[in-house]
């Protein structure tokens, strides 16, 4: 018999992948997350099988998301952070997004060796999340490889994303806490709020808050205060913290947990935690829908014989939009009716 290890994903039995990842061993979860990152049909099905065995297993760890532009610190500080929980007993997961790998062939998160100490302990997962495709089956994908880990037992799951584009708003949105990682300096101390991301965070951490830098990131730290009054509705639960931080040396780690603590009691206590878990649930019932529904489309031959014709078409200025839509809808047997 072979080993599990070397079977081919599809070989092995889904109550074996079950048994592992609730068993906490790394190899079978790898081995299922990468079932779940897989564009293989019969991979998908057996994944989707097996994160059904799990999902009893699921949902209870600390989910926490956080962003910051390359060089903020977001891997020094997440490997200190994720020591220190571990000394505290925890076990901790790390999903690492990076849309930018798509655009160059490059990856930002990629390039170097990152969470080394975290890297090195066996309480620790750190995993590359893929983010190619649409933006859909990365959520997907993140989401399941989420469940996968706290089926695995990791009691704080942390997804990591480089401050750009859209992929703040799909980390926000599936996570309990979104923690946004800011310098100060360069006259420019608001720059989170030009992007809009500040309605997104839960918590404001200015990073190398250090040395000769601690001065400037407490002021930083006091205009983000005075500007986030503008964003968080009077009467609030939760008013986001603008706190100062040193992830080089541990400054300010330990508050910094005790706050996502703090908000998820708080946020428990009026029913809000729950009622964004349960929205986010839906919310990834509807990013799959929408992707399974562009997968359909593509795998349907007969929009695919006709779907560039019908594109030069619009592109051509001959045919609307609208009735492209139309058309490819009739194509795929759900009949123009009900359009907008
Ligand atoms: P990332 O691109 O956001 O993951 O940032 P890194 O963690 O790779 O850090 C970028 C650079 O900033 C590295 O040279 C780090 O050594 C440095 N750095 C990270 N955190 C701190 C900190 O708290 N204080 C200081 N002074 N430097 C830091």
């Amino acid at each position: 018999m072979t080993a599990i290890t070397t079977r081919p994903a599809h070989r092995i039995p889904v109550a074996d992948y079950v048994a592992g990842v609730s068993a906490g061993d790394r190899t079978m979860l790898a081995r299922a997350i990468t079932l779940v990152e897989s564009s293989n049909p019969e991979h998908g099905k057996l994944a989707q099988a097996v994160l059904q065995e799990l999902l009893p297993r699921t949902g209870k760890a600390i989910r926490l998301g956080i962003t910051g532009v390359p060089g903020v610190g977001k891997s020094t500080t997440i490997d200190q952070f994720g020591m220190n929980l571990i000394a505290a007993g925890h076990k901790v997961a790390v999903l690492a997004i990076d849309p930018t790998s798509r655009r160059t062939g490059g990856s930002i998160l990629g390039d170097k060796t990152r969470m080394n100490a975290l890297a090195a302990e066996a309480n620790a997962f750190i995993r590359p999340s893929p983010s190619s495709g649409t933006l859909g089956g990365v959520t997907r994908r993140t989401r399941e490889t989420m469940a996968l880990c706290e089926a695995a037992g990791f009691d704080v799951v942390i997804v990591e994303t480089v401050g750009v584009g859209q992929s703040e708003v799909t980390v926000a949105d599936m996570v309990d806490f979104f923690l946004v990682l800011l310098l100060a300096g360069g006259g420019d101390d608001l720059q989170g709020i030009k992007k809009g991301i500040i309605e997104l965070a839960d918590m404001i951490a200015i990073n190398k808050a250090d040395g000769d830098n601690i001065k400037r990131a407490e002021s930083a730290a006091a205009d983000y205060r005075a500007a986030l009054q503008i964003f968080t509705p009077h009467g609030a639960t939760w008013f986001p913290p603008v706190v100062t931080v040193s992830g080089r040396d541990n400054r300010g780690l330990d508050v910094l947990w005790a706050k996502i603590l703090e908000h998820r009691e708080k946020m428990t206590a009026t029913g809000e935690f729950q009622a964004r878990r349960r929205a986010q649930a839906v919310s990834w019932m509807r990013d799959m829908l929408e992707d399974r529904m562009m997968g359909a489309l593509k795998a349907n031959a007969a929009v695919a014989a006709e779907l560039g014709s019908i594109e030069q078409a619009v592109s051509a200025g001959t045919l609307l939009p609208t009735l492209a839509v139309d058309r490819i809808m009739d194509l795929m047997g759900l009949g123009s009716a009900g359009h907008i």
